[in-house]
């Protein structure tokens, strides 16, 4: 094709070359041509005045020597005028026949000057002379418009050829610019895409999924997927092995594809998806199969190790707010964050409860900030009962939101949101010091207070500050260190054990109880706990749950209580509700009971009359 090209753009060349030779010549010959017919012209004019005179007495001998040299040039003889000589027959007739009537003339003007001849004879032959002289003119004009014929069809035929050309050129090049276009599309797709996975990089995706959406009139879907403990699999088989998982998941999410469909990777283990539909169930399906396939992979890989995927599905239809892409990505991340919550079903389409789910999430961020301002939060307290005597030995104190509607807001509901807006340290903060205010005001009145434990969200964590901001608001109430215990949830633990370990170790320093929350709930490191200095643990409610892993259950719990013992760990277990759990609890050794089988969250008066006069309302 280059070479195509290049002999198209010489030929050309050549062309333009030619043609421009072409079009002077022809302008050079045509003002030739003029200057000839001009001159025949004048050889008929001049004849006729020269005999005019001749007749009246007037002879003009200049006259005939100025004819004698035009008709000479003419005819090929000294070039005076610039006058061609045409190789063309009826011409070069005319020509000879009207120089020959010229000698006749001048012959019989010289017998007219000697009186030999009367002027009738002389004007006869003049009437001849002029008549050749026309037929001159009209040869030299044919013969003119034949040659300008010739040159202007030359002219157009090179134009025909040189427009062919020109055409080849811009088709030759066209097609060059096409392939480097086409190359250039495939080199901008490679950049853009992960190199693990092969799937476009999130930016690149977001990009092209919105140039979907407003060009295609297809039904479009936004999957989101997330294995479910992918640190699971890096931290027990290697980051090869997950690196191998990821990269394989990857190319069976590609593979999958169908025209005008994408895939990007949003970070680590999170994947999405454009996908188009003509029935919704098809996009749980599609991904299902997907997914079928990533499990049967891990399970030759590493011996039935499986690790399911949690997806949401926004369906473009079922968005009633005009949105962008990114707005279509959260909803999706957002259906799927409530497989995470305890949802059976591991395809979650986004619908009607999310989308109310969102609205209040939105109007608790709204609402959030004056909330705290107007101290709408109040403490609930929750006793722990030792198993040994029966007796309440401590409580946890838990946020209530009571808004000025007068509805009350459990946290599960709002500590999300405080989270998301990095407002918690705030909240917990709150909470901490009402839980203080109160233990000085039972210490003023004379009463001993039992102690209470209280919630510190993980993200408070990455403050240098945290605890000696909690030792500053201890030492402003004069709480003795023994009454206060600081709960961390388990999944604290591990995303950052260094700095988990560093502000426990400051917490217990400063003489503050301390206990991991809620453990057993997330991926379990029992290897923590023995370099970890903390006093109590919380074993989760999840492990008392009623279901077919019920046994195995039991014996993990067994196996904690007694580990833990030996590190002169306490062990509390959360959300028991029955008697038959109590007894159970009683006799593996479990130190404390926190759940409705004893008591409920309650208000702090209620509390304190349970705690002083033994009183429960
Ligand atoms: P948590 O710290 O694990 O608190 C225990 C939760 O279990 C409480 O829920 C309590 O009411 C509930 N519970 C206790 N016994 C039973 C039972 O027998 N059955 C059932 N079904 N539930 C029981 P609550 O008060 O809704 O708090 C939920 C979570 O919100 C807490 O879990 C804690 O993680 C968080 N939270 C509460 N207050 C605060 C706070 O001040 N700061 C922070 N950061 N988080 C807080
Ligand atoms: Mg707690
Ligand atoms: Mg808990």
């Amino acid at each position: 094709m280059k070479r195509f090209f290049r002999g198209g753009l010489i030929s050309l060349f050549i062309l333009l070359l030619l043609f421009g030779g072409i079009t002077i010549h022809t302008v050079l010959q045509t003002q030739t041509n003029g200057r000839l017919i001009n001159y025949v012209g004048i050889v008929r004019g001049a004849s006729q005045r020269l005999i005019k005179l001749e007749l009246s007495g007037l002879p003009d001998d200049g006259i005939i020597a100025y004819l004698d040299g035009i008709l000479l040039e003419l005819q090929g003889g000294e070039a005076t005028y610039g006058l061609p000589s045409p190789d063309d027959s009826a011409y070069q007739r005319d020509l000879a026949k009207l120089e020959l009537m010229w000698g006749l003339v001048k012959e019989e003007i010289s017998a007219y000057r000697s009186g030999s001849v009367d002027s009738s004879r002389l004007l006869a032959l003049s009437e001849d002379f002029f008549e050749q002289a026309n037929h001159t003119v009209f040869s030299a004009d044919a013969y003119s418009a034949r040659q300008m014929r010739f040159l202007l069809t030359g002219c157009l035929v090179m134009m025909g050829v040189m427009s062919l050309t020109w055409i080849f050129i811009l088709w030759a090049n066209s097609k060059n610019l096409l392939k480097l276009e086409v190359q250039n599309e495939q080199l901008n797709d490679l950049a853009s895409r992960d190199t693990l996975t092969g799937v476009y990089q999130i930016g690149a995706f977001k990009e092209k999924a919105q140039q979907l959406l407003d060009s295609r009139p297809e039904k479009f879907a936004i999957v989101y997927t997330d294995f479910s403990d992918f640190k699971y699999i890096n931290d027990v088989f290697g980051y090869d092995y997950g690196d191998l998982l990821l990269s394989q998941y990857g190319k069976i999410l590609q593979k999958g594809l169908q025209e005008h469909e994408l895939c990007g990777r949003v970070s680590a283990d999170n994947f999405v998806l454009l996908l188009h539909y003509n029935d919704k169930s098809e996009i749980a399906a599609r991904q299902s199969a997907a997914d079928h396939e990533i499990l049967r992979f891990m399970h030759t890989a590493h011996d039935g190790q499986m690790l399911p995927t949690n997806c949401g599905i926004c369906c473009v239809e079922d968005v009633i707010e005009s949105l962008k892409i990114d707005g279509f990505l959260d909803r999706a991340n957002f259906a799927r964050k409530t497989v995470k919550t305890g949802n059976k079903q591991n395809y979650v389409y986004y619908d009607e409860s999310i989308r109310s789910h969102l609205r209040e999430e939105r109007d608790i961020e709204n609402r959030m900030l004056t909330a705290l301002e107007n101290r709408e939060f109040t403490v609930f307290y929750q006793p722990k009962v030792e198993l040994a005597t029966g007796k309440i030995g401590c409580a946890e104190a838990l946020v209530r939101w009571q808004s000025r509607a007068g509805t009350i807001i459990p946290p599960d509901r709002f500590i999300p949101v405080f989270e998301r807006k990095y407002m918690i340290d705030r909240l917990d903060q709150y909470v901490y010091e009402e839980v203080c205010r109160w233990l000085r005001s039972l210490l003023d009145s004379g009463r001993q207070p039992l102690p209470v434990s209280v919630n510190v969200s993980r993200l408070q964590f990455y403050d240098q500050n945290f605890v000696d901001k909690y030792v500053s608001i201890r030492d402003q109430y004069a709480i003795p260190p023994e009454l206060l215990e600081v709960e961390f949830t388990e999944s604290i633990a591990f995303d950052n054990s260094a700095l988990l370990l560093q502000t426990v170790s400051r917490l217990k320093k400063a003489g503050f109880s301390c206990s991991i929350d809620d453990f057993g709930k997330g991926y379990s490191s029992l290897g923590l706990l023995k370099n970890l200095p903390i006093d109590v643990l919380k074993i989760d409610s999840l492990f008392f749950d009623e279901g077919p892993d019920l046994n195995k259950d039991m014996a993990l719990v067994e196996g904690i209580i007694d580990m833990v013992k030996k590190f002169d760990i306490r062990t509390v277990a959360e959300g028991i509700e029955s008697m038959d759990q109590v007894e159970y609890l009683k006799r593996i050794g479990c130190d404390y009971v926190q759940g409705y089988v004893f008591y409920r969250p309650m208000p702090q008066a209620d509390y304190e009359a349970l705690i002083t006069h033994g009183i429960q309302a």
